[in-house]
């Protein structure tokens, strides 16, 4: 059912679910939100958006919220809800107890893509200054933090490279580990439109995903490649493109260090890599292979665009990497119509990364150890700050269970349903003395908090996203907090319990400190933001209204560094036991942990996750459409709905995680990157089974 009312007034927001960022007007009758209208002079969707934008916002009045703090003793305790005065002081004092019984590190906290830039940079502020350690991480740990260390490491910047827009320049496109008709519907389309006018297209998936065949458009290549083995076909792609002298030339030359060229040349030029020697790992056909490593050299501009089949594997890093190479060795960087761009997953997960979520750097991506950046931060913040880098989310949750981690302030995340080895991250959250949980709905995470402090949807605060492509858009309060405090507020009052108060009136006064104190932000204003709409970083001296497309005439970095990709298979290995490789993603009409999808009447309702398994698989196990399956990894068991079908492959079966009941994440693994600890979510080793149930 869509509500609908008679519009009096509306107000220009932006999206809270994907990394597209779409804009939206917010039609008011009174004071009560009616209908959502994508807004034609969004830059980032021009008028279009999808069904989530679109509808899904009923969760932001659900019955589930909590509008109330609570707190209890114990997590076996039932809540008591009390005023924010006695859950900030009780919050605080627990800190601080802890801190002074365990020590300065004891404590850390987690910050959320879902909230504003200006509400991640206070929560940083808060751990960094206020708890005196670098305990802070964010989402993208689990999701696009390779993205941020292959591309800095190449490029120099922990971003894309372009703007969405270029992708109508685009002569070929090649889609790597990411499903966009699902995952970034509005991108998708525009990206469908470039298609539909002749651009060729190359998917990289194990799924045959929509875009291999959709109305009017076909791949040129679709590569089923089996999880786990991205390094060893992008070495492949690169073993084709050297051998084959369809290097540009002049561009290595002149844009790359050609040192660090000649020795990445030699390494992937080794017969080893070739296609005909990988296909045993990746299961592409040489044949295809090598056409798609041909077209992407020479067909004209072409793009990268990947997702989470990338950066989810325990060389996810090492893949970025290998990305970069590939477009700086056929010269698609710092054009129109090319580039390297992940389809970063939630709204705000590239502007949490910006602020400084990550626990070894400060805001603007500079390193805790940099002296003269921290005495910067010092200065303006009042506080010594530590040099060492703090703990990541494993990490804390590892010390926690080692007794020596004891506290954290987790904002907007729920981390028992979206990191791996649910057990494993429960088991954490229980050894901690306090855990204080700052949400809309009492979600899987809370239901291991001793404090819980009511969140205010994205409808009820002013700030700032910004999206997969570095747009910063305004956010603008439609509604007022439902319980009397939007995020923003919340951290301040919990600072100021803590001893470290931080004083704002409006969060433009946070995002004014953000820009004297990060050099990609210079320029950047609320002020700046109501004259054009939105822009994209850096947006300095050097380019007043911000940086569509990077890289230009050098890269961020200098000189163009080829990195060293070798190819390592993976621990997770099938075996008799777990013959299967399970992978996961997205549906279009959910978004990660369904918090605010399932609560939401008006879109398409998809009440459980389903296991996708292909007809070979399916009939040696017996196994009919709709049965009811047990799924069972070394470190879990969950039960799903199996669903025939040969988008899959034999060997490998699907699943996506938007539900707690059947949450994918119980059976997921701990490995991860070697480089920055994202989870290898995209290869579980499984077998499944036909169990008894209806
Ligand atoms: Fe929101 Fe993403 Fe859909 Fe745009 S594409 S409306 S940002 S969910």
């Amino acid at each position: 059912v869509i509500e609908i009312g008679t519009p009096e007034h509306s107000v220009v927001t932006t999206c809270a679910y994907c990394g597209v960022g779409c804009s939206f007007k917010a039609e008011m009758a009174g004071s009560k939100l009616v209908r959502m209208v994508p807004w034609k002079d969004g830059k980032a969707n021009e008028g279009h958006s999808c069904v989530k934008g679109r509808f899904a916002f009923g969760y932001s009045t659900h019955k589930d919220r909590i509008l109330k703090p609570m707190i209890r003793a114990k997590i076996t305790d039932p809540w008591k809800e009390v005023s924010w005065e006695e859950a900030i002081n009780h919050a605080a004092s627990e800190f601080k107890r802890i801190q002074a019984t365990y020590g300065r590190d004891s404590v850390g906290g987690i910050t959320s893509s879902r909230c504003t830039n200006e509400e991640t940079y206070l929560v940083q502020k808060l751990i960094r200054a206020g708890f005196g350690n670098n305990n802070v991480d964010t989402c993208a740990r689990v999701c696009h933090s390779p993205t941020g260390y292959g591309l800095s490491v190449t490029l120099g910047t922990s971003a894309g490279t372009q703007d969405f827009k270029s992708v109508e320049q685009a002569d070929v496109i090649m889609v790597i580990g990411a499903n966009p008709t699902d995952g970034h519907p509005v991108f998708a389309s525009r990206m469908k439109h470039r298609l539909r006018q002749g651009a060729k297209l190359i998917v990289a998936d194990p799924r045959r995903i929509d875009l291999v065949k959709s109305p009017h458009i076909a791949a040129d290549f679709h590569l089923p490649l089996k999880p786990g083995t991205n390094v060893a076909f992008i070495n492949s792609m690169a073993h084709v493109i050297v051998t084959e002298g369809l290097i540009d030339e002049k561009y290595v030359r002149e844009r790359c260090e050609i040192a660090d060229f000649e020795s990445w040349a030699r390494m992937v030029a080794d017969e080893k890599y070739s296609p005909e020697n990988m296909e045993q790992y990746t299961g592409i056909p040489a044949a295809n292979l090598r056409g798609a490593a041909r077209l992407y050299a020479t067909g004209g501009n072409a793009a990268i665009y990947y997702g989470l089949g990338v950066t989810e594997h325990s060389q996810g890093s090492t893949m970025v990497m290998g990305m970069a190479n590939l477009a700086m060795a056929t010269g698609n960087i710092g054009k129109e119509g090319a580039g390297v761009n992940p389809l970063r997953g939630q709204n705000n997960v590239q502007g949490s990364c910006d602020m400084g979520s990550f626990p070894h750097e400060l805001p603007g991506y500079r390193h805790v150890s940099d002296d003269a950046t921290r005495e910067m931060f010092e200065s303006l913040w009042g506080r010594p700050l530590s040099n060492e880098p703090g703990l990541r989310i494993p990490n804390m949750l590892d010390e926690a269970i080692g007794g020596r981690f004891k506290g954290i302030y987790i904002q907007g995340e729920d981390i028992v349903q979206s990191d791996p080895d649910a057990q494993h991250v429960a088991g954490g959250l229980s050894a901690m003395e306090c855990v204080v949980v700052q949400d809309l709905f009492i979600c899987e995470t809370a239901k291991y908090a001793h404090v819980f402090l009511p969140g205010s949807s994205f409808l009820e605060k002013d700030g700032t996203f910004t999206n997969a492509e570095r747009r910063i858009s305004r956010v603008r309060k439609v509604v007022t907090p439902m319980a009397g405090y939007a995020d923003w507020e919340v951290t301040l009052m919990l600072a100021k319990a803590l001893g470290y108060e931080m004083n704002y009136s409006h969060p433009s006064e946070i995002m004014d400190e953000i820009a004297r104190l990060t050099p990609t932000f210079t320029n950047v204003s609320f002020d700046l933001l109501e004259k054009v709409g939105s822009v994209q970083w850096p947006c300095n001296e050097a380019a007043p209204l911000g940086t569509p497309m990077m890289h230009v005439d050098r890269f961020v970095r200098g000189k163009g560094k080829f990195m060293l990709t070798e190819y390592v298979p993976t621990e997770e290995r099938t075996t008799h036991k777990f013959p299967l490789i399970l992978t996961t993603g997205r549906i279009l009409a959910h978004y990660n942990v369904g918090a605010q999808t399932r609560r939401t009447d008006n879109v398409a309702w998809h009440p459980e996750d389903v296991l996708e398994i292909h007809p070979f698989d399916a009939e040696n196990r017996g196994l009919r459409d709709g049965d009811l399956v047990a799924i069972q990894s070394r470190v879990g068991e969950v039960s799903l709905r199996a669903k025939i079908t040969d988008r899959m492959q034999p060997g490998v079966v699907y699943t996506t995680f938007h539900h707690p009941v059947t949450g994918a994440n119980v059976i997921t693994t701990d490995y991860s990157d070697w480089a920055t600890n994202c989870p290898e979510y995209k290869v579980t080793a499984v077998e499944v089974r036909k169990t008894n149930g209806p």
